[in-house]
């Protein structure tokens, strides 16, 4: 170990304040990719960094839960891909150990004893930087850290404080060229690095269907989700499919899901075998349907969905659980797609509302 990473070490264990120049870059990693790999050492190079902490989120309260590997696996994944970098980074576990929804401002509180606020660096991508005015506690993240954007394919940089996010404009004090001041006393940078054009989400959706990986991630990390058996298809695990859409539909009926329909479309070039439709008569009570389904399914069977899509806005939301796919509608919505009339050739199971039958029977 060298005689400066010692002494800062040392000051840090006594609660000295070190001078090391630190970033911090969170992420879900589910899985860690050459995205995230690209990010780290631009930054770091660019910035001249001494260290940057990759802390995997326990849980990111701006994306649902999804299926995949356990926190453990997640960080491991982390510690492999990041071997080659030795000392600059540091695979860092405070998010899951504390647990519940991350929140970064908590974890830059984190920090606030072991380094001044003007030497610590957030690290986000664009895509997160497009919604970054909306993040739980924003002012107060703006006066831990400064925060470093680096570019990302399919997101364009910003050239002119009109091109922000309105709730982040009244920050600052002045931008130009790619540098910003805020008001706190935190700066904002820019940082444009070569396109790695890949996402967790499309590998999720590669590793699942068995095709090939091996552009975007390290041969290590790949060789640890498969000796892992990680990203397996979740069918066995969930079963028969068409008790599955029996059963999803009873979690929709006993939510007051409005037409509710299932079908079997294994006689369809269809993305999975069943789909579920139904409606909600406001965008809450969609993503509340949504809700529902993926709580019965969770107690259930222990599954989360391979994606969801659509919560955020409640018109049409979307819970793939790779055999079966769940589209949830705000009611006029639906009209628009007529996703029934595409499954017209498939077997429409005829669920029913059991409660409402039941009730119907003991009537008569
Ligand atoms: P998903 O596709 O599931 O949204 P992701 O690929 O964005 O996942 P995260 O773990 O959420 O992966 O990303 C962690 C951080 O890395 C975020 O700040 C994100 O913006 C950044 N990032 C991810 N992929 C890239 C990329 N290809 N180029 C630049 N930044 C990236």
């Amino acid at each position: 170990m060298s005689d400066k990473k010692k002494s800062e070490l040392q000051s840090e264990l006594v609660g000295e304040m070190s001078s090391a120049r630190v970033g911090v870059f969170g992420g879900t990693f589910n899985p860690l990719h050459l995205g995230h790999l690209a990010c780290v050492r631009t930054v770091r190079s660019r910035l001249n960094l001494d260290r940057i902490h990759v802390i995997p989120a326990a849980q990111n309260p701006r994306k649902p839960r999804t299926e995949g590997p356990s926190d453990q696996e997640r960080l491991e994944m982390c510690r492999i891909g990041f071997e080659g970098e030795g000392e600059h980074v540091v695979v860092d576990d405070r998010e899951i150990r504390r647990g519940g929804l991350s929140y970064t401002a908590t974890t830059l509180e984190s920090f606030m004893h072991e380094v001044a606020p003007e030497n610590l660096y957030l690290i986000i991508g664009m895509d997160q930087f497009d919604d970054f005015d909306r993040w739980h506690r924003i002012d107060r993240i703006l006066e831990l850290a400064n925060v470093v954007v680096v570019s990302r394919p399919g997101h364009v940089l910003p050239v002119s404080l009109v091109d922000f996010p309105e709730g982040l404009r009244e920050h600052l004090d002045d931008f130009d060229r790619g540098f910003g001041q805020f008001r706190s006393g935190r700066t904002l940078e820019f940082v444009r690095m070569p396109d790695v054009d890949v996402s967790a989400s499309e590998l999720r959706k590669r590793l699942r269907t068995g095709r090939s990986v091996e552009k975007y991630m390290t041969i290590e990390v790949e060789e640890y989700i498969k000796s892992k058996g990680l990203y397996g298809p979740i069918g066995p695990r969930i079963g028969d499919g068409e008790s599955f859409a029996r059963f999803c539909a009873e979690a929709l009926f006993a939510k007051k899901g409005l037409q509710v329909r299932a079908y079997d479309l294994r006689e369809l070039t269809s993305p999975s075998e069943y789909a579920l439709i139904a409606s909600g008569t406001s965008t809450r009570h969609t993503v509340a349907l949504a809700e529902a389904v993926q709580k019965a399914v969770k107690d259930e069977f222990n599954v989360f969905p391979q994606s969801v899509e659509g919560v955020s806005e409640g018109r049409w939301v979307l819970l793939d659980y790779g055999i079966m796919i769940v589209h949830i509608f705000y009611d006029f919505v639906r009209q628009e797609y007529r996703l029934e009339e595409l499954w017209r050739e498939g077997r429409d199971l005829g669920v029913k509302d059991s409660v409402l039958e039941a009730a119907k029977g003991s009537r008569a």
